[in-house]
């Protein structure tokens, strides 16, 4: 998972999905299977209510949705979405509400079911089930939570108070970090295993800035009154976590305000969003004596040996930049303040099971004030997105058994061909690419692997213990299990079968080192695969989401990685121009939409999104269009008063219909490489060549622009 914010758990490069993740700080588990940057994992965050009425699958086409008294050719979202909001209220506890929520809902009812029946087994449950059932069980126990308090972390909490400012006190602060971070606490920057880009046969360590508790860099530097008084509020909330957790409340105060201007420092000296899409940015291979070298106060060595890390001979020191303002901050900040940070990001890291009071107060600042969430999930979805975090592929392989349908996957691979196909038509048609490029590009289409569902190999949790009586200890042992699983990769051959989402997961992914689109289980359900409807619905749903993971291996950030996975310019400088050109419009036309009040969509930041969207709309309605022609469907013949083209673009729409909280669009906006849903589709439709004739368009008209944007 992960995302931009509080937790700075460091982001496995090189994965793009294809939704936006929201919420995920007010959650649980830091131990998400899915290492996706920027990916909607699984959100978890509590007034403990009765389970509500059950959710309800959405139709694969929702004609309750649509306003039909609006113009498709003038507002596709307005025709296709317009009676959604007002139809579907957002619930107290989501920060808005769109079909992957709908669908990631079921799954949590889903999971919760299969965690009740695991939890109650008894003696005949297999090892998995022992552990899903009892991760559910002490997750669940509130009542031990609050009476543990924080003695389950108080031996971490000592170690912190027995720090001083000695230099023989700082030197103990690598080890400590380094403890801290294999238990999932990621204080002051992100370690962890990436594929080389440059050698994708290799797996490298990585290090890379982080240690922030505010969403992003931005947040620290905008000067707006928005911005100041989310600095003020970010403020009074880590006070209030350090005296719930014993500090003297003026102290706390202090220690607040100090540790907001050591963050602040931190923060001009990390690179922004934007940049950090940029592999060439991100990329410094180098031996570990010259990272070393920029942290001079600091023993990586024993760093390693804290996080239980392999000695590495080279590392890609992602963030050049970001050391020498760390160590200055390790070596000359008030020992103090260095001790109410990590104090405090161990709060923030365990929270959920922690004592009421912590978990309530992480909740206000994270859920309510950053996202305008008004209540946190019910416990049972938060410990099932717990479970789904820790164990995900011991509770996905019964959620496989019991949600995926056997025949799912060979339509979905017949889709994914199709997608495919449709592609390597659409490289040999356009016009501004050379012969030798396409070659290449041709090449690396035929190189994607495919995988659909769950891995064939299925991960082995025998070495973790859970208990059903220590919430707080399965987290922990957890964290150092994942921690310990993802650093001894490095210096190992890859393994490309492993998947980085656990099958539940409601998102898809393509990776640019393994050249691999990959679509989970729990995602392949209504409305975005649905075997009930028609060809031109499940391609207009699941087959441009197929179409946008294959696309993102020929947007601005894929194009730079070749077949095999490895960052090399396999462009003429011509045909790199002519993209640019194409990559520039898409900037300038996304640029332009205003996502919130005083936001603007950042047309830089979501370049990649944005240019998968388009692609794979345009793809998948090739691909339905052969389709129908190969099996002689009738595209003319309407069903639901819509013919097959009419019905692949609604269907496309209603992918992204939405009722969000401005808050969380704004956060959205600020933090996220996707545009807000509704951009998703009034930007990518004026872009479509097939949308004009599907609907009389005339051009032209706001969907039909003289003037439009087309990369692939
Ligand atoms: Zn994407």
């Amino acid at each position: 998972m992960s995302k931009p914010s509080a937790k700075m758990t460091p982001q496995r490069p090189a994965f793009h999905c294809v939704i936006s993740l929201l919420a995920t700080v007010a959650l649980a588990s830091a131990t998400l299977v899915s290492t996706a940057a920027n990916c909607r994992a699984q959100q978890t965050a509590a007034p403990a209510a009765a389970k509500p009425a059950q959710a309800k699958p959405l139709p694969g086409l929702d004609l309750s949705s649509m306003d039909l008294s609006a113009d498709p050719c003038v507002d596709m979202y307005k025709f296709a979405c317009g009676k959604f909001a007002a139809n579907h209220p957002i619930p107290a506890d989501l920060p808005s509400l769109d079909p992957a929520y709908v669908l990631y809902e079921i799954n949590t009812q889903e999971l919760s079911g299969i965690l009740e029946k695991a939890e109650a087994g008894g003696a005949a449950r297999s090892p998995d089930e022992q552990k899903i059932g009892d991760y559910f069980k002490a997750c669940m126990n509130t009542d031990a939570i609050n009476a543990a308090g924080l003695k389950p972390i108080q031996p971490l909490l000592d170690e912190i108070d027995a720090l001083n400012a000695s230099p023989a006190g700082r030197a103990q602060l690598a080890t400590l970090i380094g403890k801290l971070q294999r238990y999932g606490v990621d204080a002051f920057f992100g370690y962890g295993e990436q594929q080389d880009f440059k050698d994708a046969t290799k797996q490298i360590a990585f290090i890379q800035q982080g240690g922030l508790g505010l969403p992003e860099k931005d947040y620290y530097l905008r000067t707006g009154d928005k911005d100041i008084k989310v600095r003020d509020q970010y403020v009074a909330h880590v006070a209030k976590m350090l005296t719930l957790a014993g500090s003297a409340p003026e102290q706390a105060e202090t220690d607040a305000k100090n540790i907001l201007a050591m963050e602040t420092a931190l923060a001009k000296a990390s690179l922004g969003v934007d940049d950090m899409r940029e592999p060439e940015k991100t990329y410094h291979l180098q031996p570990i004596a010259t990272l070393e070298a920029s942290l001079p106060g600091f023993s990586f060595t024993a760093f390693e040996d804290a996080t239980h890390s392999p000695h590495v001979s080279e590392i890609n020191n992602s963030t050049p930049q970001f050391w020498p303002e760390m160590d200055k901050q390790l070596q000359t900040a008030d020992i103090e303040t260095i001790k109410a940070y990590l104090r405090y990001q161990l709060l923030l890291t365990f929270h959920s099971n922690l004592p009421k009071a912590l978990d309530e107060e992480n909740f206000d600042f994270y859920g309510r004030i950053l996202e305008g969430q008004p209540e946190q999930r019910a416990r049972w979805k938060r410990c099932s997105s717990a479970v789904n975090g820790a164990l995900g592929e011991a509770l996905g392989k019964v959620y496989v058994e019991q949600y995926f349908a056997g025949d799912s996957k060979a339509k979905m691979l017949q889709m994914v061909h199709d997608i495919e196909a449709a592609m390597g038509r659409d490289i040999d048609q356009i016009d501004w690419m050379s012969p030798a490029t396409k070659v290449r590009a041709r090449e690396k289409l035929a190189a994607v692997a495919n995988k659909i569902g769950y891995p064939d190999k299925w991960r082995d949790y025998s070495k973790l213990t859970i208990s059903p009586t220590d919430a707080l200890g399965n987290e922990l042992r957890a964290n150092a299990f994942e921690n310990d699983r993802e650093l001894n990769k490095i210096g190992k051959p890859v393994d490309p079968l492993e998947w980085g989402m656990s099958p539940p997961t409601v998102n898809a992914y393509y990776d640019d080192s393994l050249n691999d689109v990959n679509f989970p289980a729990g995602f392949l359900q209504p409305p975005f695969f649905d075997r009930t409807q028609d060809n031109a619905v499940n391609y207009g749903h699941i087959g441009a989401i197929i179409g946008h993971e294959l696309t993102h291996g020929f947007d601005d950030e894929g194009r730079k990685f070749d077949d095999k996975g490895n960052l090399s310019d396999w462009w003429t400088p011509e045909d790199l121009k002519n993209f640019e050109a194409r990559t520039d419009c898409l900037s300038h036309e996304y640029g332009s939409f205003t996502a919130v009040d005083d936001v603007k969509v950042d047309g830089k930041l979501t370049l990649g999104e944005n240019t998968a969207d388009n692609g794979g709309l345009l793809l998948a309605f090739m691909a339905y269009m052969q389709r129908a022609k190969d099996e002689h469907t009738d595209i003319n013949a309407k069903i639901d008063g819509f013919t097959g083209p009419q019905r692949f673009y609604i269907a496309y729409a209603q992918s992204w219909c939405e009722n969000a909280r401005p808050e969380s669009i704004r956060e959205q906006v600020l933090t996220d490489p996707h545009s807000p849903d509704a951009i998703r589709v009034d930007g990518a439709i004026p872009n479509q060549p097939g949308f004009a004739d599907a609907f009389s368009c005339k051009k032209p008209s706001p969907m039909v622009p003289a003037n439009n944007c087309r990369v692939w």
